[in-house]
């Protein structure tokens, strides 16, 4: 069954290690790591990601308890943080040991009432500040408060105590920025001070490690998108090593006249005699439509074909008037990060949302 997945994702592991180490090396020694695996490694996959780092890095962070439990049933057995974990998944997350964001007083109480249910004792958790993203977290004027549920309680403990940059990529933020960083050493401090035992405090994702990494390093840092071979700068991506590539081959070929039309709505029209490839990936898989009519492009043969056309549910015509190709031969729908970032921006969006975008219906192999 060779061609059963001819569409498949390619994450290379080697690229993943280099990539960890270039963001290693921006940091001080003994500042722990945690990688971001949410949305199942940034669409590679978080249990392949999460099996060949475990020995190398301190902490994993998801975004919802499924993606934690994916984690602990694949036998990993590093700590793993859950980032937005709702009421109804706490005692869940109990079972599968994972550590819950702390963000608000509702989850706060209720997790202090399912944790005393459980017998459990200093079961660990991450309190969450808001310091200006305003999308989860305390404030400052709630602290006391919480102070008041911990001076009652010994069923948790603040495993650690963080918040998240609103605009970490852009300098223009700048004194926002500081703003932020300011915020959240005055509470923390005030908080740990109350405490009497001092949290692991962290508050950089990729772009806050490559420029905050002085004013916010703090004890930890959260690794997202980096690991994947992106880093919201042009000249740090082009220095981190490709992680993903994309691929698939040609199902047809098919020769258009002038004045026939290609795909749904006959979007396309042949103004003269071309040539297209058919290639089985689609919307469905992550194709954005908006990548229709020429707005996307693949690479055969090392050769740019752009998207003749609507993109499909399962496919995408290309154009491959000039390109000397046969059905079978492999097409390259990501490249590289350079390829992905073009795309994005033709798409109106960022490479986030087009690694992520990828469905479960591609394969994910090993490089
Ligand atoms: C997603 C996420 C990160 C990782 O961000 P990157 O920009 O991908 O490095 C870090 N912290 C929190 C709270 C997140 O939600």
């Amino acid at each position: 069954m060779k061609n059963n997945h001819v569409t498949t994702l390619e994450i290379d592991l080697d690229a993943i290690d280099f990539n960890l180490n270039f963001f290693k090396s921006k940091l001080k020694k003994n500042t722990k790591v945690l990688i971001v695996v949410k949305a199942f490694g940034y669409g590679s996959s978080s249990i392949e990601i999460a099996k060949y780092l475990e020995k190398k890095v301190n902490y994993f962070a998801v975004a919802y308890s499924n993606e934690g439990i994916a984690l602990r049933e694949a036998g990993i057995k590093t700590p793993i943080l859950v980032l937005h974990p709702q009421v109804a998944n706490l005692k869940t997350l109990i079972e599968f040991n994972l550590e819950p964001n702390i963000y608000s007083e509702r989850i706060l109480t209720e997790f202090i009432k399912v944790s005393k249910k459980e017998n459990k004792i200093n079961y660990p958790i991450h309190l969450k500040i808001n310091t200006g993203l305003n999308r989860l977290g305390f404030s400052e004027n709630n602290i006391d408060n919480i102070l008041t549920h911990f001076k009652n309680t010994n069923t948790i403990k603040v495993e650690s105590i963080f918040s998240h940059i609103a605009a970490s990529e852009d300098l223009n933020e700048k004194d926002f920025t500081l703003q932020q960083i300011a915020t959240f050493n005055t509470i923390s401090e005030s908080f740990i001070q109350k405490l009497e035992y001092s949290p692991i405090k962290h508050m950089l994702n990729t772009s806050g490690i490559i420029n905050y990494s002085n004013e916010a390093q703090f004890d930890m840092v959260r690794l997202g998108i980096g690991l994947y071979g992106f880093a919201n700068q042009q000249d740090i991506t082009s220095t981190l090593k490709n992680v993903l590539q994309l691929k698939s081959i040609i199902s047809q070929i098919h020769t258009i006249k002038k004045g026939e039309t290609v795909g749904y709505n006959r979007a396309f029209k042949a103004k003269k005699i071309i040539k297209t490839a058919t290639i089985p990936i689609g919307h469905a898989d992550g194709i954005s439509r908006q990548l229709s009519n020429e707005k996307g492009y693949v690479y055969i043969n090392n050769q740019k074909a752009a998207i003749v056309g609507n993109v499909c549910m399962d496919m995408i015509m290309v154009d491959v008037t000039n390109i000397k190709c046969e059905e079978g031969d492999e097409v390259l729908i990501f490249k590289n990060q350079e390829h992905i970032n073009q795309l994005a921006k033709n798409s109106n969006t960022i490479s986030y949302e087009l690694l992520t975008a990828i469905s479960q219906r591609v394969k994910r192999v090993l490089k």
